[in-house]
């Protein structure tokens, strides 16, 4: 499969949406991954919430470390992941609407990133 120029949106960053986006990025390396999540934290195992309540740890933010205690961030799944993660974004209206809009905003963002980065 051709991967250059390959552009592939995933709607949702809890679990599934940034599994996904990692193992795209190993078998396709030089596609552009972008995920966009409606909430504003992402990669979190909302399995650990009944440990949370319960008083296991009282940092929620542990929910997103890695085995090494970094915090998977959007900014760490830019960096070390190359996957652009926008949060505070939701996919509203159908889906022909979504891609035309998402192409326009993906242009935008990636000249922002290659300023900033
Ligand atoms: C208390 C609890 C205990 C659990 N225990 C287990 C367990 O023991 N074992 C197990 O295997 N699983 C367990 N799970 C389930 C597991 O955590 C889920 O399988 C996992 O959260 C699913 O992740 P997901 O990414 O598919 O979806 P979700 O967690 O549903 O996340 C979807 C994300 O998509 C975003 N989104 C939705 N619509 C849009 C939109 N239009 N635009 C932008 N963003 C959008 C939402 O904001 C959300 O953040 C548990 C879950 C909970 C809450």
């Amino acid at each position: 499969m051709p991967q250059k120029g390959l552009k592939i949106l995933i709607i949702g960053g809890v679990a599934c949406g940034p599994k996904a986006a990692s193992r795209v990025k190993r078998l396709l390396p030089n596609a552009d991954v972008t995920i966009i999540e409606k909430g504003n934290i992402i990669s979190y195992g909302a399995c650990g919430l009944p440990y949370y309540v319960e008083g296991f740890f009282n940092k929620i933010g542990i929910l997103t470390e890695t085995p090494i205690g970094i915090a998977r961030t959007p900014v760490f799944f830019e960096k070390v992941k190359g996957v652009v993660v926008l949060v505070r974004t939701e996919a509203l209206g159908n889906l022909k609407i979504l891609i035309s809009r998402f192409m326009a905003y993906y242009n935008i963002i990636k000249r922002q990133r290659s300023r900033t980065l």
